[in-house]
């Protein structure tokens, strides 16, 4: 493989990274990323079942599309869904540095299937909303809504990123999973940027239309997300910007938790302190548990 093919600081350990790319005359920014790692540590956090860990992959992987555009330390994005299917819904958190993390309300549903191996995540999520907020440290938080779509989470992406930033995209996530649970996880998104014409876009959607083939098949036969994106974008001036790690990672810690205790309020934590036997917490996004004993809730009662 020439060097092409590998974005400056794309890791070659194996590790999972996001690559972004210009092409097509500077008309369309691409991203693609290979989040394989993260899922897994997502199911094995999680204990999901098969299609909800399709579903929070691909979540999770969508996740680290949009808070690419997280420039500054300290800025993030937290994306919700809630739904009425057997899932209920599901939250991930990305910051600037390709750090991600997330949970289903619901992590064992049923598995149903659209045809054998293809899992109807569609079906778990059901209808409900999807909610963007993004939070740049001290500036008003952006917050953006739209109605899903069809569950199945690119469909939901892309039409949040048309109907609430007015960004035309292409959104593609996959997740691979068999009976030793996950095989593959990854994605692509092009975007049309300011000053793209017909040609361009009519050239895109040939491509999607032209029976391109599934992320979970490129992934699984060793195609990196630089070669991904070349694939799909068949132009021989790709210009790759970045390649960078990313991951699951959680920043829970003793201090968050007691805030988020001192939080609840008076009222409540004057209940909770009543227990002799303290009380224990675990953190959402990494089953971190924390205790505290009794003292240390009067202790917070009275700060
Ligand atoms: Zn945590």
């Amino acid at each position: 493989m020439s060097d092409f093919y590998v974005a400056p600081g794309s890791p070659v350990d194996g590790s999972d990274y996001l690559v972004t790319a210009t092409a097509l005359d500077g008309k369309v920014r691409a991203l693609a990323v290979r989040s394989t790692n993260l899922v897994k540590e997502a199911l094995r956090i999680h204990k999901t079942s098969p299609v909800a860990t399709a579903a929070l992959g691909r979540f999770l992987t969508g996740a680290l599309f949009l808070a690419d555009t997280l420039k500054s330390d300290g800025d993030s994005m937290t994306l919700n869904i809630r739904s009425d299917g057997p899932l209920q819904g599901m939250t991930a958190v990305a910051d600037s540095h390709g750090n991600v993390r997330g949970y289903c309300l619901e992590p064992v549903v049923e598995t149903t299937y659209h045809r054998p191996g293809k899992l109807n995540v569609g079906a778990a999520v059901g209808n409900g909303k999807l909610t963007v907020v993004k939070d740049f440290g001290l500036k008003e938080p952006y917050v953006g809504q739209v109605e899903l779509v069809s569950g199945e989470i690119a469909e939901d992406f892309t039409y949040y990123l048309a109907a609430s930033e007015q960004t035309p995209s292409i959104v593609s996530l996959g997740v691979g999973i068999d009976e030793n649970g996950v095989t593959c996880a990854g994605g692509f998104m092009v975007q049309l940027l300011p000053g793209s014409d017909e040609e361009t876009i009519s050239y895109l959607e040939k491509r999607v239309g032209g029976g391109f083939p599934e992320v979970t098949f490129l992934l699984s036969e060793g195609l990196t997300p630089e070669k991904i994106l070349d694939m799909f974008l068949g132009d021989e001036h790709i210009c790759f910007l970045e390649g960078r790690k990313v991951a699951y990672a959680c920043n829970c810690s003793r201090e968050r938790m007691e805030r988020n205790l001192m939080a609840i309020g008076k009222k409540d934590l004057t209940e909770l302190s009543e227990d002799p036997n303290g009380i224990d917490l675990e953190c959402h996004f990494c089953d971190q548990k924390y205790h505290f004993t009794q003292e240390q809730v009067k202790g917070l009662l009275s700060e």
